[in-house]
């Protein structure tokens, strides 16, 4: 899986996840409580998956 270097991550459990970059092709991150976020705490990133343990 290629980098993506536009998009920065230290998930480091995701399967995406690859040397402090993301791999996906694209992600979608969307507010994590239904309601409008108030900072970057309150958003996440829905295109996560954890890795096969
Ligand atoms: S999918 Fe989301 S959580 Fe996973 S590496 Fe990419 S940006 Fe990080």
């Amino acid at each position: 899986m290629n980098q993506n270097q536009d998009i920065k991550c230290s998930v480091h459990n995701c399967q995406y996840y690859k040397d402090n970059y993301c791999t996906a092709d694209r992600i979608q991150v969307d507010n994590q409580y239904g309601s409008l976020s108030n900072n970057s705490d309150e958003t996440i990133c829905v295109t996560f998956k954890p890795k096969d343990s």
